[in-house]
């Protein structure tokens, strides 16, 4: 049996936590390290079971206590290769203990306890910024978050996925006529940016997915620029579960 859980998403903080056989691994740890820690007793985690944080990238939604992390369990903690060599800047900032720090390639797979990660590259103002497919216990887990646009690669990792997470970050519209000055309209809605409503119904249509047979979990909404209605309203033939900003979810997976 796998647990797994949506700790949180959206800019105010992303954490997902998978768990089998008594071991962890943590992605993204985009809030403080006690609201972390809190959100995980929520759902039962402990921090003794977890073996490994992989970041998706840098920016401080999803890396923003990495460092905490790593100092309180020497646990190690995995960026893309790209990304430790062209993110050192932030990356260093993190202050993440020196024998802690690991990278991933794509096309490799990284070994933890029972569960076996492989990452990809994502399109994100972010220097390597990646995504993952974890294969656990005749499971696997795809996260795409964080990426202007998508690739064959991303929608082929999907349409392996027994549970997808997907980015469904703005609608169009709303950017449109929003907030945002048209400079981060611009960055939002770029090819290093998030992913829209209507990319992220496009992308499910091009995996394959349909209604009933796999849940899709769709993530990182924008505080500014999206509401849970519409993504449902966009997504609907897909049954998809449209996670709320900052919300927690909690899921057991025979
Ligand atoms: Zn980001
Ligand atoms: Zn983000």
């Amino acid at each position: 049996m796998v647990r797994y859980s949506i700790l949180g998403s959206g800019s105010c903080g992303n954490g997902y936590i998978f768990s089998c056989e008594g071991q962890s691994i943590l992605v993204d740890c985009g809030y403080s390290f006690k609201q972390m820690l809190l959100r995980m007793e929520q759902g039962g985690f402990t921090l003794d079971t977890v073996q490994a944080l992989f970041l998706t990238h840098l920016h401080p939604d999803h890396a923003h206590s990495a460092g905490t992390f790593a100092r309180r369990t020497g646990r190690p903690v995995y960026v893309s290769r790209r990304c430790y060599e062209h993110g050192r800047t932030e990356y260093f900032a993190l202050n993440i203990a020196p024998e802690c720090q690991r990278t991933i390639e794509p096309g490799t797979d990284v070994q933890v306890g029972p569960f076996c990660v492989r990452c990809f590259y994502t399109s994100h103002d972010s220097p390597g910024s990646c995504g993952y497919s974890i294969s656990v216990d005749n499971k696997c887990f795809v996260i795409v978050t964080d990426t202007g646009v998508y690739s064959q690669e991303m929608v082929e990792y999907a349409r392996r996925a027994d549970v997808l997470f997907l980015e469904s970050n703005y609608d169009v519209q709303m950017l449109r006529h929003g907030p945002y000055p048209l400079v981060l309209q611009r960055r939002v809605a770029g090819e290093r940016g998030h992913l829209s409503n209507d990319q992220a119904r496009s992308f499910l249509l091009d995996a394959g997915f349909d209604s009933s047979r796999k849940p899709v979990h769709l993530i990182h909404l924008s505080d500014n620029n999206n509401c849970v209605e519409l993504v449902q309203e966009s997504t609907m033939q897909f049954n998809a579960h449209v996670c709320e900003r900052g919300a927690c979810y909690f899921y057991e997976l025979d």
